[in-house]
């Protein structure tokens, strides 16, 4: 396979569908961190030791106030030029052509958008919403953003069977959610644009592969492309290069 090349600049997307894989470099520039790496502590312990079932079983009181945190800096943050390129591409061309599916947790392409949901596919769910722990099929809470604080009111159970709520991300150990349409959705696409999010780990290798062998035109945008299975590259981060990318896209420049 050839190393992926810059993309041209004149180029524009096939007929037929788009799918955008999105991860923590879009929302970088909207001061969301990842909790990982080094400095990625809270209260003396390692973020990702917390995102697990084994750690709400140990201390459930712990993993909320850890996501309350978390909730906190995504309420104060605010969509970046990248976001809203994204959702101004998917409005132009419609929810059936272009696929919005994100990594991320905070919610923000709703918050751009409009309280309606289902604009994006959130494969490792949202911060800003709350499910029961004992029964995944019991109602999905969504009290963010509008509650006056964003800490979890432990004292507010599961209205089907009283079960405490835990939040509705996936956590390490965890299957993705939506993952067979995700395959799918890759699979069919004939663009597929991968956003701040390595190429190289699971998912987005995995999802790139699928739409290359597709016959997608395979397209990462990062600062730091780690290439892989893509034809071409913008070495640039989201907020910079979207905008730009997406009025082109458009006719508009
Ligand atoms: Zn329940």
């Amino acid at each position: 396979m050839d190393a992926p090349s810059p993309l041209p600049a004149n180029w524009r997307p096939p007929p037929g569908p788009v799918f955008v894989l999105s991860g923590a470099g879009l929302s970088a520039a909207s001061g969301i961190g990842t909790f990982r790496g080094p400095g990625g502590l809270w209260e003396g312990q390692r973020a990702d030791e917390l995102a697990t079932p084994r750690a709400f079983r140990d201390d459930p009181d712990r993993v909320r106030r850890f996501y309350d945190a978390r909730r906190a800096v995504v309420l104060a943050a605010t969509p970046n030029p990248g976001h809203l390129a994204l959702l101004r591409l998917q409005a132009a061309w419609g929810r059936e052509r272009v696929h919005l599916v994100t990594q991320n947790v905070d919610g923000l392409f709703d918050v751009a958008a409009d309280p309606t949901r289902n604009r994006t596919i959130e494969m490792h769910g949202s911060l800003l919403r709350l499910r029961c722990a004992s029964d995944e099929d019991h109602p999905v809470v969504s009290p963010w953003p509008g509650a006056a604080t964003a800490e979890q009111d432990p004292d507010v159970g599961c209205a089907v069977c009283g079960a405490r709520l835990r939040p509705d991300v996936v956590w390490f150990g965890e299957v993705p959610d939506h993952v067979l349409l995700i395959h799918r959705l890759a699979i069919a696409s004939r663009t597929f644009l991968s956003v701040g999010t390595s190429g190289v780990v699971y998912p987005a290798a995995g999802l790139v592969d699928k739409a290359r062998q597709g016959g997608a035109v395979c397209i990462e945008v990062n600062p730091e492309p780690a290439g892989g299975a893509f034809h071409y590259v913008v070495a640039a981060p989201a907020e910079t290069a979207l905008p730009g990318l997406v009025d082109q896209w458009l006719g508009a420049a």
